[in-house]
């Protein structure tokens, strides 16, 4: 190592800009070879460094995010959900609907893609930079009444009011007693209007009666969840199935 490189990774380091070190060099080299001048050479490094910010702030914010998987919306195969409006999704993965703060909910039974689309926008508002948190229902519940026995019900319910998106996954699959609704409840009031949800259930909404002990707040919950809300039923065959299925007949054609 020259003794100018190692003045410069010294220098590089003291200012913070720890990720330019490995990659200045070569930027100098290719700058050479193009015959930039100390000016284009500077915007370029400096450009290099801002779009390492970037990556890292979105970096951190899909971590914040806490998916249970990576999914993206050009992964999402529309032409096995006939039924679902590929146009009104691609619609909310503009993303507008978090600025109006509106809300997102995906009915249907299990293995249609309800979570893959939740986390796909999820992780589109993250490349936006919106503050977003992935959490299933049941955690959700679990850990707003730990936060009320703990006495700092206050505290994560203003963490959670805070978020741009909050993607409320699975409410359904296990029953919401009356504490557990009352808590629901008041999140929910909390960001009405004031941040986007996006709700993800195997239940239709007539039948959320089975799913909350207390059906007065279970309306009240649902009045302000779908006003100001874009719904979509999916109804196609689960893609889980799908993969079986493909499976199975790739192995009777294998037999044959
Ligand atoms: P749900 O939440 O409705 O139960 P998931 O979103 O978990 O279903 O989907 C189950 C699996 O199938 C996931 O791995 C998901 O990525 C995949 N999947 C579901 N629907 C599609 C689709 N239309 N195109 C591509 N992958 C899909
Ligand atoms: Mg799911």
């Amino acid at each position: 190592m020259s003794e100018l490189t190692a003045r410069l990774d010294k220098q590089l380091q003291e200012l913070k800009l720890k990720g330019l070190i490995p990659v200045y060099k070569s930027i100098a080299e290719q700058a050479g070879k193009k015959k930039l001048n100390y000016l284009e050479f500077l915007s370029i490094l400096l450009e290099e460094e801002i779009e390492r910010k970037k990556d890292g702030s979105i970096k951190a914010k899909v971590a914040k995010a806490r998916f249970p998987f990576f999914k993206t919306m050009e992964a999402f195969d529309f032409s096995y959900q006939p039924g679902l409006n590929e146009k009104e999704v691609l619609r909310l993965a503009s993303l507008e609907f978090i600025d109006r703060k509106d809300n997102g909910i995906f009915l249907g039974p299990p293995g249609v893609g309800k979570t893959h689309l939740a986390v796909a926008l999820g992780v589109k508002a993250c490349n936006a930079k919106y503050r977003v948190n992935f959490i299933s229902a049941s955690d959700l519940l679990k850990e707003l009444q730990l936060a009320w026995k703990g006495g700092i019900l206050t505290d994560r319910l203003l963490y959670y009011s805070r978020l741009n998106l909050l993607i409320i996954d699975e409410l359904g699959y296990i029953k919401i007693n009356q504490e557990q609704s009352n808590l629901l409840f008041q999140l929910i009031s909390m960001r009405y209007e004031k941040g986007s949800i996006i709700l993800t259930s195997n239940y239709g909404f007539d039948d959320w009666s089975k799913v909350f002990d207390d059906s007065i707040v279970a309306s009240a919950i649902i009045d302000r969840v779908i006003h100001h809300s874009v719904i979509f039923y999916i109804n196609g065959a689960s893609y889980r199935l799908k993969n079986k299925l493909d499976n199975f007949s790739s192995e009777r054609g294998g037999q044959k």
